[in-house]
């Protein structure tokens, strides 16, 4: 098949770890590749977002990115680039009109992305996937005033859920939010991501750490929705314990970036200051190592669409302390390869993470655990192998309107 992904602000080529750049840019990259490996041609459309960009790089045998010239080319936040997606979906339009490559199915990602795919793809008979990877209503309900999307955003993801062929939801709470805003249950369909196991995997190095100091690492965009600043105001509860957070700029770049700032005001303030460390950006081929480092991995946000990082640690053998929110209800399994702990409530979070850093057996019964379930159940050619079946099931469903609609006209 010709599969055309539409990812508008996060490319499988970016740097992972600054505020828009994380769990979407991996899916896209990760599902392609996946996709390629299975035979099918990939066109990956994501907006130029430097002038250095090339219209076209081949990311891999069978992925090319294309770089949709819409809005300046320059990075912007996500959460500015809606007055772009006309020019992004009109110009996919042109692209398959005037190029012999057209795709046999779109699939977007974000709610952006499936807006510029509605204005392009069902004219031209082109089936439409969606993946929203965050719901409006979910970020509207925990960050209130605070967020940043466009008003609008909660009305078109209605839309583009009523419009598209097939929903991919990611999470079983994600399911239930989607048929509250109306998305019909028969075209909602569940897959999630995956992990990459060869990379993610017990054995292999280990970054640098203080000899007898458990360490609680934490992983993601420096963004307040992380739940950072609850983990580290929970650390007068676990005494003697070091707490990492990888993510956010470069670790040369930390000392202006504000949400780190905050968080350092965090710890000065909790009084644990020397034992918190902002480790700043890592490369994607770094992650295994600052996983296998720890020795209990927390996520606890306060909402998830999903969640990679918790998923990505599992596969490294590591337990996992997170939040009983969104995917991470479903990855980890609660008393078996982690602790699930209501979010917002530093004494349930603290009182878990000591127990845990005090109960040698129960880490590694855990961590085993974690590992043969990331491996059985989270595989990127699974959720790839899932998607083709999607894929083709929507192509069929095309096929039959456009010789229905050609009889009738
Ligand atoms: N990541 C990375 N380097 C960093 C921080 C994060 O490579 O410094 C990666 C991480 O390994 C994961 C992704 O970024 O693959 C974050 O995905 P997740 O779903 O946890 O969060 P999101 O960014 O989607 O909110």
């Amino acid at each position: 098949m010709r599969i055309a992904m539409i990812s508008e602000h996060a490319s499988p080529l970016a740097a992972l770890g600054g505020e828009d750049a994380g769990g979407q840019n991996t899916h896209v990259a990760e599902l392609s590749t996946a996709l390629a490996d299975l035979g099918h041609e990939v066109r990956v459309y994501t907006r130029r977002d430097a002038t250095s960009l090339p219209p076209a790089a081949v990311m891999r045998d069978g992925v090319t990115v294309v770089h949709v010239p819409a809005g300046p080319a320059r990075a912007l936040p996500k959460d500015a680039l809606l007055p772009y997606m006309g020019d992004f979906g009109r110009w996919l339009g042109a692209q398959w009109d005037r190029d012999p490559w057209v795709p046999d199915v779109v699939h977007a990602h974000f709610w952006m992305s499936g807006l510029a795919a509605i204005t392009a793809a069902p004219d031209r008979g082109i089936p439409v996937v969606q993946t929203y990877h965050a719901l409006g209503t979910v970020k509207r309900r925990h960050q209130g005033g605070a967020d940043t999307s466009p008003p609008q955003r909660i009305g078109f993801e209605r839309r583009i859920g009523r419009t598209v062929d097939r929903v991919v939801a990611q999470c079983q709470e994600e399911i239930a939010e989607l048929v509250r805003m109306g998305v019909p249950r028969r075209r909602i369909v569940l897959i999630p991501s995956g992990v990459d196991g060869t990379r993610f995997s017990p054995d292999g190095p280990v970054a640098p750490r203080p000899a007898g100091v458990p360490r609680i690492l934490s992983v993601g965009r420096l963004v307040e929705r992380k739940g950072f600043a609850e983990l580290i105001r929970t650390l007068p509860l676990v005494p003697g314990a070091e707490c990492v957070v990888v993510g956010g700029p470069p670790a040369a770049d930390l000392g202006s970036d504000p949400e780190a700032r905050r968080l350092s005001r965090v710890a000065a303030e909790a009084g644990v200051a020397g034992r918190v460390h902002l480790a700043g950006q890592v490369p994607p081929a770094l992650m295994p190592e600052w996983y296998r480092s720890a020795d209990v991995v927390a996520a606890v946000p306060w909402y998830e669409p999903f969640g990679l990082t918790p998923l990505e640690a599992m596969a490294c053998g590591r337990p996992v302390v997170a939040t009983a929110v969104g995917g991470l209800v479903d990855t980890v399994v609660d008393r078996v390869t982690g602790d699930l702990v209501p979010p917002h409530d530093p004494r349930a979070l603290g009182t878990t993470l000591r127990r845990l850093l005090d109960d040698d057996l129960r880490r590694l019964a855990y961590g085993a655990a974690a590992l043969d379930r990331a491996r059985r159940c989270y595989s990127w050619q699974r959720a790839a192998g899932q998607l083709e079946v999607v894929y083709a099931a929507v192509g069929a469903t095309a096929g039959q309107r456009r010789t229905s609609e050609a009889v009738a006209g």
